[in-house]
C-alpha cells in the first residue's frame, strides 16, 4: 500500500507511534494553507509559531529517515484548501491509502470524515496519543446530566492516572488546596523574568504577508520568543519547574502592570500543538515537588496539576460532548458588539488597556486576565458570544477551538447556561483592585458606582445582575448579590442603571 499520512499544524507529537518505524511506502504531508490562516483573524505570532514548528517537525521527521512533503504557503501547487491539496497529491502520486490523526477541532473532524466518506481509496483515522482522556470520556462519566462538575471529573482522573494519590486517597489529605493559593502580588515579591527564546523568523513573516493572510498584533518576527521545537518546549517546562513552580499557586490569580506572565508556565502553546504532552508536564511537576518538597508546597503542585489533568481535559470533554450546539449558545441573548479598542488597547480603563495591550504584544494573557478582565467586561457589557469567541480564537497563541470556545462561551460568558461553570464569573472593580495594581493609575475611580469618573465595572455589574435576575437569583451561589442589591436605595439603583446604560451606549469611548 502506498500510504499518505496527514499531520495537521497542531499535531506535532514527536513521540507518536506512527514514527517508531520507517517505511518507504509511507509519506507524511504537512500543509501551510489559507484555509487555516483565515478561519479566524489570528495573532501574527500564532501563525508564525505554528509555521515554524511545522517546519522544524518536518525536518525532524526527514532526519529520522521518513518521507515528508511540506507544502509552503506560497508554493505554486498549493490550492490553499486541505481537501483540494489532498486530492491533488493522492492523484499525482498514486497513493492507495490515506491516514490522518483525529483532529481536535470539530470543523476539521467533520471535513475529514466527509472527505474519507467519498474517497475511492482506503482510509483510517488514528488517535493523536496526546490527551489523558478519550474524546467521550467526560460524556460517559457524567451520563445524561447536562451540568458537569469539574471537581468530580478531576478526582476521577487523579484516581485513574494515580497522580498525587496515596492508595485511594489524595496525597496531603485533600483534593483541593485553593484556599492556600491565589494571593495578590506583594510589593517585595520578586518575579523571575519569563524565559524567552530569540528566533529570527522575518522570512516566515514575509511569506505570510506575501500570501495575503491578514493577522493581528505584534509579529515580533525578529525576536520570536515562543518555543518551536520539542527541545525548546522541554526547556520552557524545565524553567517553570526550576523557577516558577514554587510560587505558581500563590500568585496564580494576581495581576500586575509590571509583569505579563508572573509565575505562569506559558506552556499552553507547546502543549496545544502537541510538542509536549500533558502526561510529561504533570510528571515533571510532581517529580520536582517530591525532590524539593521543603521549598515547593503541595498547594503549588496540586494547583498546577488541576489545571492540566482537570481543566484542560475537562474542557476537551465538554467540547466533544456538546459540539456543534455549543457554538450557537447565547443563554443571556446578548447582542452588543465588542468595542474597537479590543484591537488597539486604546481605552481609559487601565485594567483592560493593560490586558489587551499585552495580548497584542505577546499573544498571551494569563487565565485571570482572560476571565476577570476582558471576559468579565464582555459579559457585563452584554457582548454577543460570537464576537467574544472570534476575538479570543484570534488573539492568543494557544487558541484552538476545543479549548478556546469552552473557556470563552462556557466558563467566561456563561452562554452555555451552566454546562461548564456553576455560576457566571463576574466582578465589580473591588476584585480587580484587590488582585492587581491596575486601579491605582486608572482614569476611573474604583470605589464609585455612579458619576462620570465611576469605574464602569461597578454599574455594569449591578445592571447585569438586575437584567438577568429571573434566571440568576435561583442560583444558590449568587443569592447574596441580590440581597446586597436590594439594600440599595431606589434612587441609587436608578442612578446605577442610568450609568450602566450610558456605558453600554458609549462602549467605544470608555
Ligand atoms: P498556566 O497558568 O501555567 O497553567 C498551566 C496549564 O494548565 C496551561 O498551559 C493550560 O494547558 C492548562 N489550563 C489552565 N487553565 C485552563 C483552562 N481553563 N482550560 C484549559 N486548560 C487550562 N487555554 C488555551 O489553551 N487555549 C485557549 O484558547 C484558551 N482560551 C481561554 C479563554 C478564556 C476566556 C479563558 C478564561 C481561558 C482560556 N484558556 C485557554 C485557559 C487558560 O487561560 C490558558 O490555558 C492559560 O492562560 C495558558 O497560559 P499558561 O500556559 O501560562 O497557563
Ligand atoms: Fe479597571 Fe475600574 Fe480599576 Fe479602572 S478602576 S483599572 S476600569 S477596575
Amino acid at each position: 500500500m502506498k500510504t499518505l499520512r496527514l499531520i495537521l499544524g497542531d499535531q506535532l507529537n514527536y513521540n507518536h507511534s506512527w514514527f517508531a518505524r520507517n517505511d518507504d511506502n509511507i509519506t507524511y504531508v504537512l500543509m501551510e494553507i489559507r484555509q487555516e490562516t483565515d478561519y479566524a483573524q489570528h495573532h501574527a505570532q500564532k501563525v508564525i509559531g505554528i509555521f515554524a514548528a511545522m517546519y522544524n517537525f518536518a525536518q525532524y521527521l526527514r532526519k529520522r529517515g521518513h518521507k515528508v512533503m511540506h507544502l509552503l504557503i506560497n508554493d505554486p501547487d498549493n490550492t490553499q484548501s486541505l481537501i483540494k491539496n489532498l486530492d491533488q497529491i493522492i492523484k499525482q502520486e498514486n497513493f492507495t491509502r490515506f491516514e490522518y490523526l483525529l483532529p481536535d477541532e470539530y470543523r476539521l473532524d467533520e471535513q475529514l470524515k466527509a472527505y474519507c466518506g467519498k474517497l475511492l481509496i482506503a482510509s483510517e483515522a488514528f488517535d493523536t496519543e496526546h490527551f489523558l482522556s478519550s474524546r467521550y470520556e467526560l460524556k460517559e462519566h457524567f451520563g445524561e446530566s447536562k451540568h458537569y462538575l469539574m471537581e468530580s471529573f478531576y478526582r476521577m482522573m487523579r484516581r485513574k492516572h494515580g497522580v498525587m494519590m496515596d492508595a485511594t486517597q489524595p496525597e496531603g489529605g485533600k483534593w483541593n488546596f485553593d484556599s492556600e493559593n491565589r494571593k495578590a502580588l506583594g510589593k517585595s515579591t520578586s518575579v523571575p523574568d519569563p524565559l524567552l527564546f530569540d528566533h529570527d523568523f522575518t522570512e516566515i513573516w514575509n511569506e505570510i504577508q506575501r500570501s495575503g493572510a491578514k493577522c493581528l498584533g505584534n509579529p515580533d518576527a525578529e525576536h520570536f520568543s515562543w518555543p518551536v521545537t520539542r527541545r525548546e518546549s522541554l526547556q520552557l517546562l524545565r524553567y517553570f519547574t526550576d523557577h516558577l513552580l514554587p510560587l505558581f499557586g500563590t500568585y496564580q490569580d494576581a495581576m500586575s502592570t509590571q509583569h505579563w506572565s508572573l509565575f505562569h508556565s506559558r506552556i499552553s502553546f507547546a502543549m496545544n500543538i502537541k510538542m509536549i504532552s500533558p502526561a510529561e508536564v504533570i510528571d515533571a511537576v510532581v517529580a520536582e515537588w517530591r525532590k524539593r518538597s521543603e521549598e515547593i508546597s503541595i498547594a503549588q503542585t496540586e494547583g498546577f496539576v488541576r489545571q492540566i489533568l482537570g481543566w484542560r481535559e475537562f474542557m476537551r470533554g465538554v467540547y466533544w460532548a456538546n459540539m456543534p450546539q455549543f457554538s450557537q449558545m447565547n443563554y443571556f441573548r446578548h447582542e452588543n458588539k465588542l468595542p474597537s479598542w479590543f484591537w488597539n488597547a486604546e481605552t481609559k480603563m487601565n485594567c483592560l488597556h493593560h490586558a489587551i495591550k499585552q495580548s497584542l504584544e505577546h499573544a498571551y494573557a494569563h487565565h485571570i486576565q482572560r476571565l476577570m478582565i476582558t471576559g468579565n467586561f464582555a459579559l457585563l457589557a452584554g457582548i454577543h458570544p460570537d464576537e467574544t469567541d472570534a476575538w479570543y480564537l484570534g488573539i492568543y497563541i494557544d487558541a484552538f477551538e476545543w479549548v478556546e470556545i469552552t473557556n470563552t462561551r462556557g466558563m467566561s460568558q456563561f452562554a452555555d447556561g451552566g454546562i461548564v461553570a456553576t455560576k457566571p464569573y463576574t466582578s465589580s472593580a473591588n476584585y480587580i483592585n484587590n488582585m492587581s495594581n491596575y486601579c491605582k493609575n486608572c482614569a476611573y475611580n474604583h470605589k464609585e458606582k455612579v458619576g462620570a469618573d465611576a469605574c464602569p465595572f461597578n454599574s455594569l455589574y449591578w445592571d447585569f445582575h438586575a437584567r438577568h435576575r429571573e434566571v440568576l437569583e435561583k442560583n444558590p451561589r449568587i443569592g447574596m448579590v441580590y440581597k446586597n442589591y436590594d439594600r440599595m436605595s431606589p434612587e441609587l439603583k436608578a442612578q446605577v442603571h442610568e450609568r450602566a446604560a450610558w456605558c453600554i451606549d458609549n462602549l467605544e469611548s470608555l
